[in-house]
């Protein structure tokens, strides 16, 4: 059996203290390749660090959060070269952030999502508290945007208007808990073609695991749990996942064959 992790943070603690430990305990529990994002500039160095080990993919961009930081478009572009990146992010709209500039996260969404147009790049969306304004962007957007809108715990209807305008859907923690009954109805209803797997790592806990102690093992837990939902096996969503993690995000995460 062969997991994706499509979205973690190896470079976070306790992760980033580890990661070699960390991904061969993915390894054991079949996961064969783990997506790191970055999330700030500071972490750039960090994951293109990273992405030398085998198994692991990057991708950089600059999250909402820290939508404030001097983005340097030229500087992305060049880096997201030169470490072979699989996709642009963490990249999207976060209006529930307090204080929040929703210009600025606007503008520097727009201006990554022409970064990854110039590439052919996919990219990975966050996305909190602006889920129509996410979706003008996408579907005002000069070329059709590749990509996954991730940790995805809303409605199934919510999530229909981003499969609708092209994207695929990441599954994580959330989907484990029984009482996040809307997440549990999204992962059970989504295309299969459209459907992915990650941990979101060391953010998002699962029932049972506190945040700080998931890794991307912990992809398997997920996988198994929507495999419940939706009334399939563990294998079946792992063929399905991987295959449009590949898809998706090309031939790199097929190099990272353990
Ligand atoms: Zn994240």
């Amino acid at each position: 059996m062969r997991l994706v992790d499509t979205h973690c943070h190896l470079d976070i603690p306790p992760l980033s203290a580890q990661p070699q430990a960390v991904l061969e305990r993915a390894r054991q529990a079949g996961v064969c390749a783990v997506v790191a994002l970055a999330y700030d500039l500071k972490s750039f160095d960090a994951v293109e660090k990273l992405a030398q080990l085998a198994g692991v993919a990057p991708v950089l961009g600059l999250h909402p959060w820290v939508a404030h930081e001097p983005l340097d478009v030229a500087d992305l572009e060049k880096r997201l070269r030169r470490c072979r990146a699989v996709a642009v992010g963490e990249i999207g709209l976060d209006f529930k952030l307090e204080g929040c500039d929703q210009g600025r996260q606007l503008e520097v969404l727009e201006q990554q999502l022409e970064v990854a147009c110039r590439l052919e790049l996919p990219v990975m969306l966050h996305c909190r508290g602006a889920f129509d304004e996410l979706l003008a962007v996408l579907c005002n957007a000069s070329k059709p945007v590749r990509g996954v809108l991730h940790a995805f715990s809303r409605s199934p209807e919510i999530m229909g208007q981003f499969i609708d305008a092209g994207l695929h859907i990441a599954f994580g923690g959330a989907v484990t808990r029984e009482t996040a009954t809307r997440a549990r109805r999204a992962a059970a209803a989504c295309p299969a073609e459209r459907l992915l797997l990650e941990t979101d790592a060391p953010s998002i806990g699962l029932q049972g695991v506190p945040a700080e102690e998931v890794e991307p093992r912990h992809v398997r837990e997920i996988a198994l749990c929507i495999a419940g939902l939706r009334g399939i096996s563990l294998e079946e969503v792992a063929e399905v996942t991987t295959s449009n993690a590949t898809a998706l995000l090309g031939p790199r995460l097929g190099a990272a064959r353990p």
